[in-house]
């Protein structure tokens, strides 16, 4: 396949996430941060994250990656373009759900409410499987060793780091009713951890 397909759904992915995520982001600068745990790592891995996010458009626009291409086949393609479109899917819906609470980093804002349903009803992470999700399409529709995993390792890497942290700022917030929501859900995978 001419890997001019994978530049099309790149592309076309990344303006989607964009999209997505620029009203809440807009919304949410408006609502006062009250408390913060963005340490050193966490600054180091957001960094990163935005770097790995350029590289797959890098890829779609330049040749610097070339020595890494390998030939693009149909069925990782499609079955691509299927965890793209899941992984969008639940990032809107999870950004719909989390609202203002949302931040980019690990914060408490301002009449911070606890969300427990929709897409938070089965797992405390949606947004994260989402990104994973969105990450491993990538990986299986870009055809290169570099531009096609790298989102989803500074994803995996930044989670590592962050979701001990993330529940205990949220235990120190809510308590007891963290402590309950933490009883019925899992963290990314419903039913399963
Ligand atoms: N980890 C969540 C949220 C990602 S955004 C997910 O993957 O869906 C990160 C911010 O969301 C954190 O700084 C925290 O303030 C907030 N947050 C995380 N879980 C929340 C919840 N259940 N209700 C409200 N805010 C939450």
């Amino acid at each position: 396949m001419s890997p001019w397909f994978a530049k099309a759904i790149i592309l076309a992915s990344s303006i989607v996430m964009v999209a997505i995520r620029a009203p809440h982001g807009q919304r949410s600068r408006g609502v006062k941060v009250i408390g913060s745990r963005r340490g050193t790592l966490e600054i180091a891995l957001l960094t990163l994250a935005w770097l790995a996010f350029f590289l797959p458009l890098i890829w779609v626009a330049t040749s610097v990656f070339a020595f890494a291409d390998y030939p693009l086949r149909p069925v990782p393609f499609f079955a691509g373009i299927l965890c793209l479109a899941v992984g969008l899917w639940l990032f809107a819906r999870s950004h719909a759900d989390l609202g203002t609470n949302w931040s980019i980093t690990l914060e408490v804002r301002e009449k911070h409410q606890l969300i427990t349903q929709g897409t938070y009803r089965h797992v405390r992470h949606p947004m994260y499987l989402a990104l994973l999700l969105y990450s491993l399409g990538q990986a299986l529709v870009l055809p290169n060793w570099i531009a096609g995993p790298s989102y989803g390792v500074s994803m995996a890497l930044l989670f590592a780091f962050r979701l001990g942290p993330e529940e205990r700022m949220m235990l120190d917030e809510f308590g007891k009713d963290y402590e309950a929501y933490m009883g019925r859900t899992k963290r990314l995978v419903p039913g399963l951890w």
